[in-house]
């Protein structure tokens, strides 16, 4: 097969998916890799581009669901090193696209640089976070975001500069193939005060959401002037079940996986809440969790 040819040692096929996303749910990957390095990154892109195979990228999979027929085309991770720099100088940052969100922010914490701090709990990588403008009530990834280089679905490499980036809730500008990497300009900040209020977040996140979590997903986002997971509990919606798939009796806007759940059930699942709130409480909810 042509997309192989020259990336055998890191193009895999028929790549189970379940066990890179927070659900642990879904099949394959027809084709999946993880590049050593940018150059590698950008040869394969090209290429697929060349073959007209379609292309994705993965982060930790916390805001992805993959269906259980799996996913034609290639499915990249910045899982190498090289993607997960994170370096300070002033009160810049300058961190990969593969980076856990958390190593990014604890970094920054420990530097005493505030901003970020809020963010503390939501899983994923930095480019994940870019990719949907992760947010808490606290604050969102985007409006601490100076730059970010990316690269297109043809394999061009292109930097784009405050002015360019647009964040709004949930969504960004930032919608090329590959977030490369970032660049943040924090405030300065007493370490331990900033530890403390990171600790204090982090808590209060763990609180909310269902245990066991690895097997949950944030499913809807917010309505205008509402909240995604109170309106499901007002519909009295928490613990609805659709084969192995449950509504968090912990978090309404939480589905939990339970063994033998697939894909399918989550589907469903998220079909009869949003039909239910709809037709309750006249609320249309729309889903923040992706469906590959
Ligand atoms: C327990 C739990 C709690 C959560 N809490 C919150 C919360 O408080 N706030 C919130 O906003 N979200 C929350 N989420 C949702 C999720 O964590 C975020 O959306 C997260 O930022 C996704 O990052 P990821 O690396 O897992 O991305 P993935 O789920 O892997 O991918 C999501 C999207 O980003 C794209 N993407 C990923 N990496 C890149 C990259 N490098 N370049 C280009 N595109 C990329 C993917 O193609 C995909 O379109 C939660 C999820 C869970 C499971």
């Amino acid at each position: 097969m042509a997309l192989i040819t020259g990336f055998e040692r890191i193009v895999q096929r028929d790549e189970p998916l379940a066990m890179h996303t927070w659900f642990q749910l879904g099949g394959p990957a027809e084709y999946f890799a993880e590049p050593d390095d940018v150059d590698q990154l950008i040869a394969l892109v090209k290429r697929c581009h060349e073959e007209g195979v379609p292309v994705r990228l993965l982060g930790r999979g916390s805001n992805v669901l993959v269906r259980d027929e799996g996913v034609p085309g290639l499915v990249l991770r910045l899982s190498a090193p090289a993607f997960c720099k994170i370096e300070v100088q002033g009160r810049s940052i300058t961190a990969g696209g593969g980076a856990k969100l958390g190593r990014v922010i604890t970094t920054a914490v420990h530097r005493g640089l505030a901003g970020l701090e809020m963010l503390i709990g939501i899983p994923g990588t930095l480019g994940g976070a870019l990719h949907g403008n992760a947010g808490t009530h606290g604050g969102d990834v985007g409006q601490w975001t100076t730059r970010a280089t990316v690269i297109t679905h043809t394999g061009e490499v292109s930097q784009h500069g405050h002015d360019e980036l647009v964040f709004e809730y949930r969504q960004s500008s930032l919608d090329e193939l590959v977030i490369l990497e970032a660049g943040f300009q924090l405030e300065e900040e007493d370490p331990r005060e900033l530890a403390r209020r990171m600790q204090k977040q982090w808590i209060v996140k763990k609180a909310a959401q269902p245990m066991g979590h690895q097997c949950a997903g944030c499913v809807f986002k917010n309505p205008r002037g509402t909240s995604a997971g109170e309106s499901i509990e007002e519909a009295g919606l928490k613990g609805t079940r659709v084969g192995g798939a449950v509504v968090s009796d912990r978090h309404a806007n939480f589905i939990v996986a339970e063994p033998e759940c697939t894909s399918q059930d989550v589907l469903r699942l998220i079909e009869l809440v949003c039909g239910q709130v709809h037709d309750r409480l006249g609320i249309e909810l729309e889903r923040e969790l992706e469906v590959w």
